[in-house]
């Protein structure tokens, strides 16, 4: 059984979805903070299973025991965590707490089981600026917000305990955009309040819930000066994890692997991708760059590719239709 922690999140549901589809029985542990229980019933439905779900927080040590008791976990994915950026640099110590103390408790708790197979949601940002670009694994990291930093500690420490003890198998994971949502449009990503994020921002202008995209900046080294990504539909990237795993049955260590396409689109290109997804206009204005942007950031995948046996399928056309679906059932 895996155990995945943040699963009712929004790429820890499509990886539930996909670990279902690949034969995993499958424990969700999420506290609900920045998710809801219906993905629960959502997730029974679409994989037509019962779904294994605890409510609680990864710093509660008493409740993985609990579940690492009742359960037969053979390995982890743990997705649990907070994600914003800027929220991270307002408030550093409820990152490192939840991200990286989050991340020892996960640790111990399996240490005492015997389960040594964890995979990790790691992101591009610990990369942070001035890298040739696409980036492969071995560049030097260099953080520039306390969001990455935790990302890039958690990396640091899980090679700390694997050279303590080669039978941990581990892979983080560093992810690069990840959008899109299942093609069911029943499950996808909520924010709360105003998206920080191009795409579910983009989907409700579509919608009509906004006036205008705001661009941050024209002026970037770019073929149109505006910021280029490296988008990655979510169930390409909840494939990743299966993929990861099957890795991890045959190998131990500490494998460190971008998942992304490889394939770098504009913020004007993206625009362009779901007007073509919705078919609406979608108004835009050009404001002045939001600070920590970078010009690029596209993936080497040939880690992925050569290690993994894993490349993503699905192109940014894609990706913009089922985030296009997915706002619309959630607005229906
Ligand atoms: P998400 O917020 O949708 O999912 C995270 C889940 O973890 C949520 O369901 C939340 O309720 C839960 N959670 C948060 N803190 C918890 C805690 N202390 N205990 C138990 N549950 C807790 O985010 P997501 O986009 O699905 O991201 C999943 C992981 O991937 C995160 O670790 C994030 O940092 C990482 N990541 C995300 C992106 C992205 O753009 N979405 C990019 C790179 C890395
Ligand atoms: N972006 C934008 N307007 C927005 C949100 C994002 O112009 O409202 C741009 C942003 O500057 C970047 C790209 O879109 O070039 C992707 O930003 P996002 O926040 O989605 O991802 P990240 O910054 O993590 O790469």
């Amino acid at each position: 059984m895996i155990l995945v922690t943040g699963g009712t999140g929004y790429i820890g549901s499509h990886t539930c979805i996909e670990l279902s589809r690949a034969g995993f029985e499958v424990v969700v542990l999420d506290s609900l903070a920045n998710s809801s229980s219906d993905v629960v019933g959502r997730l029974e439905q679409l994989t037509g299973k019962p779904t294994v779900f605890y409510e609680g927080d990864v710093r509660d040590e008493a409740l993985l025991a609990k579940i690492f008791a009742e359960r037969e976990v053979t390995g982890v994915i743990h997705f649990a965590g907070l994600k914003s950026l800027s929220d991270s640099l307002r408030d550093p110590l409820a990152y490192y707490s939840s991200n990286v103390a989050g991340t020892v408790a996960v640790l111990k708790a399996m240490q005492v089981a015997g389960c040594r197979t964890f995979i990790f949601s790691s992101s591009a940002t610990v990369y942070g600026a001035f890298q040739a670009m696409p980036v492969n694994e071995d560049s030097v990291c260099a953080p520039i917000t306390a969001y990455g930093r935790t990302k890039f500690h958690v990396e640091q420490m899980l090679s700390d305990l694997q050279a303590s003890d080669p039978a941990w198998g581990i892979v983080s994971l560093r992810y690069f955009n990840p959008v899109g949502a299942h093609e069911s449009g029943l499950i996808g990503e909520r924010p709360l309040g105003t998206p920080a994020n191009l795409v579910p921002y983009l989907a409700q202008v579509a919608a009509g819930e906004r006036s205008a995209l705001k661009i941050y900046g024209r002026d970037y080294e770019t073929r149109d000066g505006t910021g280029v990504r490296d988008y990655v539909h979510v169930v390409d990237l909840a494939k990743g994890h299966v993929a990861a795993l099957q890795h991890l049955a045959r190998s131990r260590g500490h494998l460190v692997v971008n998942l992304g396409t490889g394939r770098g689109t504009s913020v004007l290109e993206m625009v362009n991708a779901f007007e073509r997804a919705s078919n609406k206009k979608i108004a835009c204005e050009f404001t002045d760059r939001r600070s920590g942007d970078v010009d690029v950031c596209v993936a080497d995948v040939s880690r992925a590719r050569d290690l993994l046996g894993w490349s993503a399928e699905h192109d940014v056309d894609r990706m913009c239709i089922d985030a296009w679906r997915w706002q619309s059932m959630i607005d229906a």
